[in-house]
């Protein structure tokens, strides 16, 4: 990060005659339209045109002598993209100084909701550092120190749709996987599955991510889950051997662009959209997957990564009648049983018909256990892959413990639609 050059700064203004102004309260509005805009102001700008950028208003607010404080102050607004709306205001910008480097102060402020996601920033948009910030009932507050090298700035680390790409070209994953298009979005953006198969399993395992934009501890628990079934070990050999798998990493590409809170581009909840099908998203994933099931398959196990304030393990309740009745409370009592430092497993079963949520969908429709992997906004991220590592292998484990006639139910319901 660079210095703040204050005497450059003072410099500046001097010799273009501002002192009348100092110390007059000033206010320069920049209004924006909808999402994805810049502020071009006289000595910084602010962009948020690439993929997950959201900004939707800078205003510059200098009030009092400059001179005391060495600094201009910035309100960058955001919005939801429409409401009502879980409040999880996103925010990622660059900021490049206009002439001499300096620093600046940043207020976030968000309609109607209390900053959730701590900021972060970043020279290449690759690798991120956290930096100090203070809330208060106004928003998030900070200072950035610029250059005329842009610096990002951004609620979480930002993993987009280039980076899903580059991920599934690893090679564990195309040794494994072979990389379909299994559906497409509002905006028409191809939505990526990765698929596992082999002639003669007729059991499947199914994986979806990224329902929702915001939610980049999910994204980062996704990759590492899979790359550890992915890593070659006997144990991923048998599974593969035994089950199909489907992982469609990202469901929600439209979303992810748009620096969305919470839905995708149409205003919707994805995750209260499963057995609805009212979003291509959900629509066009489910029947591609369905399209995969031969009449001797089952769907035998299904997760969906989220992100939420804490680590938590959302499942169905034992009695609620799917097969084996006890299938996902083993794997989080196994997963409690490791030795995993300062990370508490936390199980929460429940139920909730007709809402639309894909667990719950799963659950109804196929009468076998899904799970809701929530990781912490906040949980360090090695914690993170070190626990998906340890999930994955139990659950691989498990998989291949469970006879096959354990997991056909008795009656499966065949409403799919
Ligand atoms: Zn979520």
């Amino acid at each position: 990060m660079n210095i703040p050059n204050l005497t450059a700064f003072q410099d500046t203004l001097r010799r273009r005659s501002y002192a009348p102004l100092l110390l007059i309260i000033f206010t320069t509005f920049c209004l924006t339209g909808f999402s994805a805009q810049a502020c071009d102001f006289e000595r910084v700008k602010f962009d948020a045109q690439f993929d997950a950028g959201r900004l939707d208003a800078c205003e510059m607010v200098t009030t009092g002598a400059i001179e005391e404080t060495h600094q201009t102050h910035f309100i960058l607004s955001v919005n939801p993209e429409n409401t009502p709306i879980n409040p999880s205001p996103w925010y990622a910008f660059s900021a490049v100084a206009k002439g001499a480097d300096h620093t600046i102060s940043v207020s976030i402020v968000a309609s109607d909701a209390k900053p959730r996601y701590t900021p972060k920033v970043s020279t290449d948009k690759q690798h991120w550092t956290p930096i100090d910030f203070h809330v208060d009932s106004e928003g998030l507050h900070f200072e950035l120190a610029l250059s005329s090298e842009p610096i990002y700035v951004a609620a979480q680390e930002i993993i987009v749709n280039d980076d899903y790409q580059a991920w599934m070209q690893k090679d564990a994953i195309q040794s494994l996987f072979t990389i379909e298009q299994v559906g497409t979005s509002v905006q028409e953006r191809p939505i990526y599955g990765m698929v596992a198969t082999q002639e003669q399993n007729k059991e499947w395992l199914l994986i979806v991510g990224r329902q929702h934009p915001p939610e980049i501890t999910g994204a980062i628990a996704l990759f590492a889950f899979v790359e550890k079934m992915s890593a070659n070990s006997e144990l991923q050999q048998a599974f593969f051997k035994r089950f199909n798998v489907l992982v469609v990493p990202m469901i929600n590409p439209d979303g992810v662009v748009a620096g969305n809170w919470r839905h995708n581009i149409n205003g919707v909840d994805l995750n209260r959209d499963w057995g609805k099908f009212t979003q291509p998203e959900t629509t066009t994933t489910f029947n591609y997957f369905r399209s995969r099931l031969k009449q001797d398959h089952r769907l035998v196990f299904a997760l969906d990564f989220h992100s939420t304030q804490q680590d938590i393990f959302y499942t169905m309740p034992e009695e609620y009648g799917l097969v084996p009745a006890d299938f996902a409370q083993r794997w989080i009592e196994q997963l409690k049983e490791q030795r995993l430092g300062s990370f508490t497993v936390r199980e929460r079963p429940g139920s909730s018909p007709g809402r639309g949520v894909f667990k719950q969908f799963i659950a109804d429709n196929f009468r076998v256990h899904s799970v809701t992997y929530e990781m912490g906004d906040n949980t360090e991220r090695p914690l993170i892959k070190h626990i998906a590592h340890k999930s994955a292998e139990i659950m691989m484990q498990q998989m291949l413990a469970t006879p096959a006639e354990a997991f056909i139910p008795k009656a499966i319901d065949e409403s799919v639609d």
